[in-house]
């Protein structure tokens, strides 16, 4: 089968359209719900949806050697309450809310991150 120009054509419109569908379904109109990673060691400890987090939760994890992390989340963000770590470099990280962002403790072998699809930031249609 040969194709004609008019059928390249078609082929390209309708492969545009589906993408735009596709667009518009999948990205721009993104619903899909971030969870709340916490790692401990290398292995998930906790995912928690976002959702669940409208009401401020406290998270306690204690170490073999007495150490312990206490992290808080709430719908504005995640951080460090409190921690027994040498260098408090996961304290200092501050609030996190993005995905993308995230608060690592070394000396705990803690990692907190948000896992989900990202938003297109809609302020950079604007400029
Ligand atoms: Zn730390």
């Amino acid at each position: 089968m040969k194709l004609k120009k008019g059928d390249i054509i078609i082929a390209v419109i309708l492969i545009a359209a589906v993408g735009f569908w596709f667009y518009n379904n999948y990205v721009s109109n993104n619903t899909e719900v971030n969870n709340l990673v916490i790692e401990v060691n290398g292995s998930t400890y906790k995912k928690i949806p976002v959702k669940e987090l409208k009401k401020e939760q406290l998270f306690h994890i204690e170490f073999e050697n007495n150490r312990h992390i206490d992290i808080k989340a709430d719908e504005t963000g995640t951080w460090i309450e409190d921690v027994i770590c040498p260098d408090k470099l996961c304290q200092k990280t501050g609030v996190i809310n993005k995905v993308g962002q995230n608060i690592v403790c070394l000396p705990n072998k803690v990692v907190i991150y948000y896992e989900g699809n990202v938003v297109p930031e809609v302020d950079n249609v604007a400029y």
